[in-house]
């Protein structure tokens, strides 16, 4: 069995948990056995309801007042159980605050490794040999594990959202939570600051990535997207930096973008960033470097300096607008 966790708020699946399906999917090409995601919550009926309508060969419900916000001891508890009990080939979960805090965790308890961020597989005969960013997307590493179940994180955006329709029974699996206290208590969610803007809507977008260099540079990104009538947009980095505003970062831990046009200066494409903007209509990459993982997924791409070609484009966009 090959299980994957589905997370979710207020009643919504995260489009994510669909993302590990097609992950669980390659592996279960090689692996052949059945797949099963599980949901964890304090009411999961609904949610079950709209997972059965998947292509997978099981919905498994685990339903308790204790996990109706997420608390790594209650989860932890009721997932080892589960792990225990269906002795799964794999768990897939995704790269989020969530994934990352239960994945070690279930590892360490169980005696079992775990590859955080994953972003694709490959196979040596029936072995998947698992592919994840190092020095922040400059290598990919290959890596194996020997130990099962595989616990695996799996980055935001890495595989495409799986449609496949299906009818899929859902079992309840039961959880005696009375032995366990939890030492954490949600006290409360809340906003974060309200954004100043919202470029998930915005029909144009020109972004600015460390290739920019220095603050005073972002000027020319600026001065493109408004002469475009769109909005402005940065790597993470150049948002580390307070280049410009958090509000503005593209990314799979920033926004996800799909304007009719973005344009892309100085960002080199690493899976986070192509992760938040490869759904745009059309996409123009500015950069230096002709390998430059954002060419892949350019519409048009200018090989060259974007000091020498944003200036002339701004130049022929004001001619042309006068
Ligand atoms: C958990 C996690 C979450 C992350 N979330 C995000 C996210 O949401 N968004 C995000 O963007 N990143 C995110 N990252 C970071 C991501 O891995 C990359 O480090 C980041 O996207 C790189 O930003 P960049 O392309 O601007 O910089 P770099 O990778 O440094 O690329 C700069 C590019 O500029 C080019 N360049 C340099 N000078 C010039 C010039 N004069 N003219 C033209 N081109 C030039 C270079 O050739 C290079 O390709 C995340 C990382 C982690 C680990």
């Amino acid at each position: 069995m090959i299980l994957t966790l589905v997370q979710h708020k207020d009643g919504i699946i995260d489009e994510v948990s669909l993302e590990l399906l097609t992950l669980a999917k390659q592996l279960n090409q090689k692996l052949s056995t059945k797949i099963a995601s599980v949901i964890l919550g304090d009411n999961t009926e609904a949610l079950s309801k709209l997972l059965s309508q998947k292509a997978i060969d099981e919905v498994i419900t685990i339903s308790a007042p204790e996990l109706k916000t997420y608390s790594p001891d209650t989860y932890a508890f009721a997932l080892t159980k589960l792990i225990r009990e269906k002795n799964p080939k794999a768990f897939l979960f995704s790269h989020t605050p969530l994934g990352c805090d239960i994945t070690p965790k279930l590892a360490a308890s169980l005696g079992a490794g775990a590859i955080a961020s994953c972003n694709g597989v490959e196979f040596e005969g029936i072995n998947p040999i698992f592919i994840r960013s190092v020095y922040n997307g400059k290598l990919q590493a290959k890596v194996a594990l020997n130990s099962t179940p595989l616990l695996l994180t799996v980055e935001r955006g890495a595989f495409k959202k799986d449609e496949e329709t299906g009818n899929a029974p859902t079992t309840a699996f039961a959880c005696d939570f009375s032995g366990i206290k939890s030492r954490y208590k949600s006290l409360r969610f809340y906003e974060a600051q309200k954004a100043s803007v919202d470029i998930t809507k915005a029909k144009i977008i020109v972004s600015g990535g460390r290739g920019l260099g220095k603050k005073e540079n972002f000027e020319l990104i600026k001065n493109l997207a408004e002469i475009l009538g769109g909005e402005y947009a940065a790597s993470r980095p150049v948002v580390d930096n307070e280049w410009t505003e958090r509000d503005r970062q593209v990314g799979s831990s920033g926004k996800i973008v799909s304007p009719n046009l973005y344009i892309a200066c100085g960002i080199s494409g690493a899976i986070q960033h192509m992760a938040g903007m490869k759904k745009s209509n059309v996409i123009v990459a500015i950069n230096k470097d002709s390998e430059a993982p954002i060419f892949s997924i350019a519409t048009y791409g200018i090989v060259g300096d974007l000091f020498k070609v944003l200036p002339v484009m701004i130049e022929e966009l004001k001619k042309l607008k006068n």
